[in-house]
């Protein structure tokens, strides 16, 4: 066992951790309050690679393993969840493309996305569906070559700044079994019966676009269907798989942000005539902050470290690195605005928002009621 990061991902971290130190930090007040999108920043972060790390080098992408994602997405989301997401879920949707798509699409939509030229989503949350996928009516009917699409999305990531997004769809509404019948099908915004209605007023990760879509007879062509017709569901689990050790790189980098910052204000901030980082009840949420993330780090990393060994994710280990890291990231960022007292109430200090953004990683990509659901499922052997 070799827990030692190889000598070029410790470098990429410290790089990634300059350039969030230069250009994520100071700016993330301001694309908090006024809820925008960071387009700036993404185009710079496009220039080294950040977005679609994870695309391979044929396809014009930094080709990054999954640890090195974490990696990446730990430093980000250190300095700042908001923008740190931007800039992550570029290429939010092209997993998909990636696994099942045609050597077409993977030319057609994932160079763009790799350069910074494109910005992608995945589309499968509807305003009745969220955590049981099987209940999308989101339908797309068959026309000579094409697809025909009617329904709405619901709080897609990108939905109002992304070029294209995979969106899953009911093709066979007559299908035996609940998870038969679904398709995940590429669509371009600029589409005719495309419409996004920016969502504004969300409680953290304001930086991040998140939009109801509206397709109102769009129409695509069946070339844009990403893998086999009428298995969507299956394959939309399997991303699910591939991207949850994501979310849980974000858990711990908000964890991180906020016990560094923590220990940091300890340290300074005097009470009684001493720094409160020499009161013992402050000792102690310093020292479970630390562990706990160090304890969702190493559960984050042997979940992505097992993807690059083995080429798959372990369905169970991510389920249990996204509840886990959620869950302390949650805890870590209340108990850093804690440490703060007051000043950890208002936005001069970045444990306010931190406190706010932490809370949606154990909601996007399924809850931590459903990654306990998954966790138990595969502890006894059960299928969907
Ligand atoms: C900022 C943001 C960005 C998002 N980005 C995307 C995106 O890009 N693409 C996308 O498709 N979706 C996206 N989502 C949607 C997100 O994935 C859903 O909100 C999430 O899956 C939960 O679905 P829901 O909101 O409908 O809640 P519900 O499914 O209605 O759940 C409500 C509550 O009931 C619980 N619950 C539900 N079923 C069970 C059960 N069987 N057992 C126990 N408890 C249960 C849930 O855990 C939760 O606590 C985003 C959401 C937000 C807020």
């Amino acid at each position: 066992m070799d827990f030692a990061l190889t000598d070029e991902q410790e470098q990429l971290k410290e790089e990634v951790r300059r350039f969030a130190d230069n250009e994520v930090r100071p700016n993330a007040t301001e694309y908090d309050v006024e809820e925008k999108f960071p387009h700036d920043i993404v185009d710079e972060a496009a220039k080294m690679g950040l977005t679609g790390a994870t695309i391979p080098i044929e396809y014009g992408g930094a080709g990054y393993g999954a640890l090195d994602s974490v990696l990446i997405a730990e430093e980000l989301f250190a300095a700042d969840p908001g923008i740190a997401l931007s800039i992550l879920a570029t290429s939010f949707g092209t997993e998909a493309i990636l696994e099942y798509g045609t050597e077409e699409q993977k030319e057609e939509f994932l160079e763009p996305v790799a350069k910074g030229d494109a910005i992608s989503g995945a589309a499968i949350s509807e305003p009745d569906t969220g955590s049981d996928v099987s209940s999308v009516s989101t339908r797309a009917e068959k026309d000579g070559d094409e697809y025909v699409i009617n329904g709405n999305k619901m709080w897609i990531t990108n939905g109002s700044v992304g070029d294209f997004f995979v969106v899953l769809c009911k093709t066979d509404p007559d299908a035996d079994g609940r998870y038969n019948g679904f398709s995940q099908i590429i669509v371009e915004a600029d589409r005719d019966g495309f419409e996004a209605d920016k969502i504004t007023g969300k409680m953290g990760i304001r930086a991040s676009d998140t939009a109801e879509l509206i397709l109102d007879d769009v129409r695509v062509p069946e070339e844009n269907l990403v893998g086999s017709e009428n298995a969507g569901f299956y394959q939309q689990m399997n991303f699910f798989d591939a991207t949850r050790t994501g979310v849980a790189a974000q858990g711990i980098g908000i964890a991180k942000g906020a016990a560094e910052r923590a220990l940091e204000y300890a340290q300074e901030r005097e009470q009684f005539g001493r720094p409160i980082g020499d009161f013992q009840a402050i000792q102690h949420k310093l020292a479970d902050m630390h562990t706990e993330t160090e304890a969702a780090r190493n559960l984050t990393y042997k979940s992505a470290w097992e993807v690059d060994e083995g080429g798959s994710p372990n369905t169970m280990l991510a389920s249990m690195a996204k509840e886990f890291a959620s869950r302390i990231a949650v805890k870590t960022a209340n108990e850093a605005v804690q440490i703060h007292g007051g000043s950890g109430y208002v936005n001069d200090f970045d444990v306010e928002r931190f406190y706010r953004d932490a809370k949606i990683t154990q909601i996007y990509e399924g809850t931590t009621e459903i990654q306990k659901m998954i966790i138990a499922r595969e502890l006894q052997g059960k299928g969907f």
